[in-house]
């Protein structure tokens, strides 16, 4: 099925209902679907909830939208009466555990993702209490779970902040279907069979979802990986079964894939194929409103919107393959994308907003500089398995990079009347980048595409941690470091990389974490923000912190585990700051590195003549005057389930500074 839409029309800047009256006015008597949402509603092709609201209603049906329920009672679930097909529930966004956690486990104090950016909106596991409250309220309705949450936590999967294996979402939540992935294919094809009259036993077995089901209604054919109880048991079988997981995640090669729960079998059918060029277009033509509905405007709206009100969405699916990222299991890692007609309709569209400034902040996606497959073999062979990556160790000799048709367009947005200036700030592969023979796209990236910093992410710098997160070696960095900086140069200007490290991920031991550190001083970056490994649902990376074996190969990899050594790994990082260096002195002294103390941290307070600034004075190795640096939330981010983050600090800092200088101030 194709969504039906005018590509070329306005969009009506309507709302989907969040009440009664909202329905009535659509001349609704009753709803087709209630989505429940983790977030609140902004109509913004961002924004999972959003986007299978409008792909059903683009298909004929009603859907009455209840964004962050009251809890305290079924009763909430009932405003739109009983639906007529089914309850969808989505956590929101991101893992509502994550969305409520720092990685040290304390409670975040701002939602990006709810009104105001204040806390509290949404319950910790919302999919799991949603559903049991859908369940009590229409215990005969079908209820399909989405999103990130449930897609992510489809298998029995380890659990950070149970410090536990958990059963799969269907187990726990009680929900009859997950749609896992990006869920527009299968969304239409299980609400055209509901239509149809057909029972929940026929639409198992639909693309892009998965069930629970007894041992005699399992598939005639299936792959199997270890069950809860062996997971639970044994972490070698954790890891084979990780493995397995990753490997049946392509819709050309992957088999109905079976884990037995406590009692049940978990079937995930194989994943729907990716949305192709047309149908990514006809979503995003859906007539979003592209604001947060008016009922949160006396709050003031919905933070999360304006890191993504004025960028563009590209591509879909990302085959970088780093490991301590979710796609592969939700988006995957063929990559799709959008047409530039359809494309420079948006940024058309966005030209006429009123609040439109004339800058473009994003042309991106997941990986901004993926636009067509790695490789022509996947086409009709599917995407490599085993853990064998495109771009790491070193990129594969099947690789074709093209930034062609991204240049054309970038070309064309920036030649749009209104469009000041067009930007990228989504991550781009400086590795893939630098296998495009033809340097146009560079040299065009840092004449007109930076504003002021590129975010690029080396994420590390010693061999044994790159390899467990599947990114290239830090000599590629620096190449493209070096390289960037000459381009500026010759561009005539003075702007930054920001490169974002990640410390403590599995593989790194106190002696690398002193690596990087030195590497860091010799290339004179001062991290402004440490992010310590967040071990995130889903991911390759939360399988070896778990297991402290990568599950490819099954070789031990190392863990820091525990709070010392994972807070010494982070003051590396910054051991210039006051309230680091004595844990920075403790960890050099501790890897039998004292002899570094003096040119790190300083014998006594800081490094001579340097003071606690963020300012850098300089890339030695890009020769780029005032190179600022940063690490960031990369699991964080990279769980949002449309593949256009909200930034990997998000945009809680800005916006909080906007209110604080309008006045607005907010409980905290
Ligand atoms: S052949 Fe190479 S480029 Fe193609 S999917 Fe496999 S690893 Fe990636």
């Amino acid at each position: 099925m194709t969504v039906q839409n005018d590509t070329t029309k306005e969009p009506e800047n309507t709302f989907l209902p969040l009440s009664p009256a909202e329905a009535a006015a659509l001349g609704w008597d009753e709803v087709d679907f209630v989505l429940v949402c983790g977030d609140a509603y902004v109509d913004h092709p961002s924004f999972g909830a959003a986007v299978i609201g409008r792909v059903l209603q683009a298909a004929g049906y009603r859907v009455g939208l209840l964004p962050q329920p009251d809890v305290s009672s079924p009763d909430s679930f009932k405003v739109f009466g009983e639906p007529r097909l089914a309850v969808l529930i989505s956590g929101g966004v991101v893992d509502s555990m994550v969305a409520h956690y720092t990685v040290a486990k304390r409670r975040r104090t701002f939602d990006e993702y709810s009104p105001g950016g204040r806390p509290g909106k949404r319950p910790d596991r919302a999919i799991d209490v949603y559903t049991g409250l859908a369940k009590r309220a229409f215990p005969q309705k079908l209820v399909v779970i989405g999103g990130v949450e449930a897609s992510l936590r489809r298998f029995a999967h380890y659990d950070y902040w149970d410090d536990a294996v958990r059963p799969s979402i269907l187990e726990t939540s009680g929900a009859d279907l997950v749609s896992y992935g990006m869920g527009e294919h299968s969304i239409r094809a299980i609400a055209a069979g509901l239509a149809a009259g057909k029972p929940i036993e026929a639409l198992r077995g639909t693309p892009g979802t998965a069930h629970l089901c007894e041992f005699a209604d399992l598939p005639p054919a299936y792959a199997e990986c270890a069950g809860l109880a062996r997971v639970r048991a044994d972490k070698r079988a954790y890891a084979k079964a990780c493995a397995i997981q990753m490997d049946n995640q392509d819709p050309l090669t992957a088999k109905p894939l079976v884990q037995r729960q406590t009692r049940l079998y978990l079937v995930q059918s194989p994943p729907a194929p990716p949305l192709d060029g047309a149908a990514l277009d006809a979503v995003f033509a859906l007539p979003f409103a592209r604001q947060w509905h008016p009922a949160y405007d006396a709050a003031g709206g919905v933070p999360a919107l304006e890191e993504v009100k004025f960028s563009l969405i590209h591509n879909r699916g990302c085959f970088g393959g780093c490991n301590f990222c979710a796609i592969t299991l939700h988006q995957g890692r063929r990559v799709t994308a959008r047409s530039a007609a359809s494309l420079v309709a948006e940024a058309e569209a966005l030209t006429r907003l009123p609040d439109f400034k004339g800058y473009i902040h994003d042309v991106g996606g997941p990986t901004a500089n993926f636009r067509v497959p790695s490789c022509k073999k996947q086409l009709n062979k599917g995407m490599c398995a085993g853990g064998k990556h495109c771009l790491a160790p070193s990129p594969c000799a099947n690789l074709k990079a093209s930034h062609v048709e991204y240049l054309a367009i970038l070309r064309r947005l920036r030649g749009l009347s209104g469009v000041k200036r067009v930007f990228i700030r989504s991550g781009i592969r400086y590795d893939y980048l630098l296998c495009d023979e033809r340097e146009e796209f560079f040299r065009e990236l840092v004449a007109h595409h930076v504003s002021g910093q590129l975010k690029v992410a080396p994420e590390h710098c010693a061999p044994a941690v790159l390899k467990a997160m599947g990114k290239p070696s830090i000599a590629t960095y620096e190449r493209f470091a070096a390289r960037f900086a000459q381009l500026s140069q010759q561009a005539g200007k003075e702007q930054y990389l920001v490169p974002y490290l990640i410390s403590s991920h599995p593989g790194s031991t106190l002696a690398d974490a002193v690596a990087l550190a030195v590497w860091l001083r010799k290339n004179r970056i001062r991290p402004q923000q440490v992010q310590d490994f967040y071990p995130t649902p889903g991911t390759v990376s939360t399988c070896m912190y778990y297991t402290g074996l990568d599950p490819f190969s099954l070789q031990p990899v190392h863990v820091a585990r525990t709070a010392d050594e994972k807070a010494m790994q982070r003051a590396l990082l910054q051991p210039h700051l006051a309230a680091n260096r004595a844990l920075a002195r403790k960890a050099l002294a501790k890897a039998g590195r004292g002899d570094l103390i003096e040119s790190l941290v300083g014998a006594s307070g800081g490094r001579k003549g340097e003071a606690d600034s963020t300012e850098q004075r300089g890339n030695k190795a890009g020769g780029v005057k005032g190179h600022k640096a940063k690490a960031g939330t990369a699991a964080t981010v990279r769980q949002n389930g449309n593949g256009k983050t909200a930034g990997r600090g998000g945009s809680g800092g800005k916006w909080r500074e906007k209110q604080q200088s309008s006045g607005k101030k907010r409980k905290r």
